[in-house]
């Protein structure tokens, strides 16, 4: 099988098509599984220019990897709803919970100075866990990264950080199709 290596990571590589039938395979068989859209950029990204989506399969401790285009691949926000329930993506879901959570204070500091980020959530087997064993959430900028580790499945933190990251995608898409509409 085709191999990739990035960061002290190797990942098995697949196509954009192969990932939601391989975590619907992975979640059939019911062992651990998690995913990841790593943007352009992103320090995990083995692919410069390019959005990838990543399939680990925990119990097998395989990572695969999928290079994907210049538009965010929404095979991602199905993944996600497999992976944390269907009002993941959901702004109306949001509970509050999480309102003494530190990196959400610094990620609202981050969307306030308008800079760009993106945001990783960590199984606690993932191979990008910057806290093994625990689950963590962590956020890239530009200029660096922060985390927190949860004791348990940080749902609510993670539904207010997607409900961001995606206005910011949804805001920047329509941003692109005026300028593109102008020309
Ligand atoms: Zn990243
Ligand atoms: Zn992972």
């Amino acid at each position: 099988m085709a191999t990739v290596e990035h960061g002290g990571v190797r990942f098995a590589r697949i196509t954009l098509e192969d990932c939601l039938p391989l975590a619907q395979r992975l979640q059939a068989a019911g062992g651990g599984w998690h995913s990841h859209v790593l943007s352009p950029g992103c320090r995990h990204n083995p692919f410069p220019d390019h959005y990838a989506v990543v399939i680990e399969d925990d119990s097998a401790a395989i990572a695969h990897i999928a290079e994907g285009t210049q538009a965010f691949p929404e095979v991602d926000k199905a993944l996600v709803k497999m992976l944390h329930g269907d009002d993941i993506l959901d702004a109306s879901a949001l509970t509050g919970a999480g309102g003494d959570c530190a990196l959400l204070h610094q990620l609202q500091d981050v969307q306030a100075q308008g800079v760009a980020w993106h945001h990783h959530m960590h199984f606690p087997d993932c191979v990008f866990n910057p806290h093994p064993g625990d689950w963590s959430i962590a956020v890239e900028t530009p200029s660096g990264a922060f985390s927190e580790a949860f004791p348990a499945e940080p749902v609510d933190v993670l539904r207010a950080v997607e409900v961001l990251y995606f206005g910011n995608l949804a805001a920047r898409e329509s941003e692109a199709r005026e300028s593109g509409a102008r020309e």
